[in-house]
């Protein structure tokens, strides 16, 4: 008689949601990446949706961990991260993680800690202020973890290898001196990496680093260095964010 041995998918599954900023409603028509920022009142529903399952929130050396073998996860397991430090994090977002019991990964472009999305600027985006360093260490201390999201948010797959030694040292020795713990975290600006990138993360001594799932290799394969997210967009129906949240569940591997 014919057996049919099901195999165990190995691996670690904890679905990383990626999030940006929250729209404001008067701002929205101006924004040419409008389809990152998100309502408070989208964000909540999420959040119930989660709760509601299950879900508990996890850091990312947590899924570390796990990826190494040196460490297991809940069975419900999620990671929720935000994308470029902007100051309604603090305003907006936290009080709603506070209120359900969830933690986050912010991720900040050091250079611009207490400045502005200068980076974004140029191509229209509105004036979003950043948090400062005291507003981060002080979510720090309520339990947010902080990661890089590089030093000054350039797309580093253009970068000659000098420039982008810059870009991710630079940030992690600021953002080492300023938490004053290891390890640190990595998220490629506008998930922008190959394989050079990926080497030069590892190589500058992070602890792994978070693409996005922009293109459908990216929803597929996710390793310590290309940590799969799910994008959460604003406008996005709840029947979609509960598709790519089952895409999320697909394990990723060391
Ligand atoms: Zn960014």
């Amino acid at each position: 008689m014919l057996r049919f041995v099901r195999r165990k998918k190995k691996g670690v599954k904890a679905p990383i949601l990626a999030y940006h900023w929250f729209e404001v409603p008067e701002e929205r028509e101006k924004s040419p990446a409008r389809r990152f920022g998100i309502s408070e009142a989208l964000f909540e529903a999420e959040l119930l949706y989660l709760k509601g399952r299950g879900f508990e929130s996890v850091s990312l050396e947590s899924v570390r961990s796990a990826l190494l073998g040196e460490g297991k996860l809940p069975k419900r397991a999620v990671v929720l991260t935000f994308d470029d430090a902007t100051q309604d994090f603090k305003h907006k977002a936290f009080p709603l993680l506070q209120k359900h019991g969830f933690g986050a990964t912010v991720f900040a472009v050091t250079a611009h800690v207490g400045g502005e999305n200068v980076w974004d600027q140029a191509s229209g985006e509105p004036v979003r202020k950043c948090l400062t360093w005291d507003e981060i260490l002080e979510l720090g201390k309520a339990g947010i973890q902080f990661g890089s999201h590089s030093h000054t948010h350039r797309n580093l797959t253009m970068l000659s290898n000098e420039a982008l030694w810059k870009e991710l040292d630079v940030s992690k020795r600021i953002l080492e001196e300023k938490l004053g713990k290891n390890p640190v975290f990595f998220a490629y600006p506008y998930g922008a990496f190959n394989e050079r990138v990926k080497q030069a993360v590892r190589e500058a001594g992070y602890a792994g680093s978070c693409a996005l799932s922009l293109v459908l290799s990216d929803c597929i394969s996710s390793d310590l260095y290309s940590l799969r997210r799910v994008l959460v967009k604003s406008g996005e129906s709840f029947f979609r964010f509960r598709l790519r949240f089952r895409l999320g569940k697909l394990p990723h591997r060391n």
